[in-house]
């Protein structure tokens, strides 16, 4: 089977139950059975839409992903929720990582291994996010920044079907900039080097009008969609955008 682009929609704290179900309706009905597409998507809803979303995309091949989890399966971790609970409601993936809890949740590439170490068992696919910030980029640390992410956030258990990485320049994501196709290119070569055949997606103000190009730039193997996921019908523009 040839590998199929993944199209990763990140709908970060946006969802209540009508937006969230007529969403998620229309994205599984432009989905035809019998019929082969260039892609493979994945919902990442928050939270409380997980078994709301599960339920409309039941009999579809679209998957299911939770933003975050814990790196214990249960206990006494008020507000927490675990790979176990995810895998549970019907998650087949989960982000670790993302720049957003990196950021305001100070959370490490030590902690991002050990919660992808836990998904892993509870049978779960990671989408391991990493990305330079501004500054960083600018002083021309990006090499090095992302680099040292990758080695310290993978953990032992990882495989090349139990993981993903998602390239995120921060000052992309939510900004409307896109990283140059250079600068995906020479990033991504990079990654490749790190990881071998581990899938590496774009992600960072993807839009149906950039999407096509981002999508056919070498090792990249699909995007992490956060703004443009929220509309259903750019965001199967986007998708349908791999097989162009
Ligand atoms: C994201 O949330 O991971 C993301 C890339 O957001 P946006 O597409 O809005 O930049």
């Amino acid at each position: 089977m040839p590998f199929l682009k993944l199209i990763v929609g990140n709908w970060k704290m946006n969802g209540l139950t009508a937006d969230s179900r007529d969403r998620a309706i229309k994205i599984a009905s432009s989905i035809k059975e019998n019929k082969t597409y260039p892609f493979h998507i994945i919902l990442c809803p928050p939270t409380t839409m997980l078994s709301l979303v599960a339920e409309e995309l039941k009999g579809s091949s679209i998957g299911l992903g939770g933003q975050n989890c814990h790196n214990q399966p249960s206990g006494a971790f008020t507000g927490e929720i675990s790979a176990e609970m995810l895998k549970d409601v019907g998650c087949t993936h989960v982000i670790i990582g993302h720049s957003e809890r990196r950021q305001q949740n100070r959370e490490t590439s030590a902690s991002v291994a050990t919660k992808a170490k836990a998904a892993h068992l509870a049978g779960l696919v990671t989408i391991i996010c990493v990305g330079e910030l501004d500054g960083e980029r600018t002083s021309g640390q990006a090499d090095e920044v992302v680099t040292g992410q990758l080695k310290d956030s993978i953990p032992t258990t990882t495989t090349p079907e139990n993981t993903v990485i998602a390239y995120e320049p921060v000052w992309a994501i939510g900004t409307g900039k896109t990283a140059s196709n250079d600068d995906i290119r020479h990033i991504h070569a990079l990654i490749r080097k790190e990881v071998g055949k581990l899938p590496i997606l774009y992600g960072g103000s993807v839009k149906a009008s950039n999407a096509g190009e981002i999508l056919h730039l070498p090792n990249v193997d699909g995007v992490l969609v956060g703004g443009a996921s929220l509309k259903a019908e750019e965001f199967m523009e986007i998708a349908e955008a791999s097989g162009r």
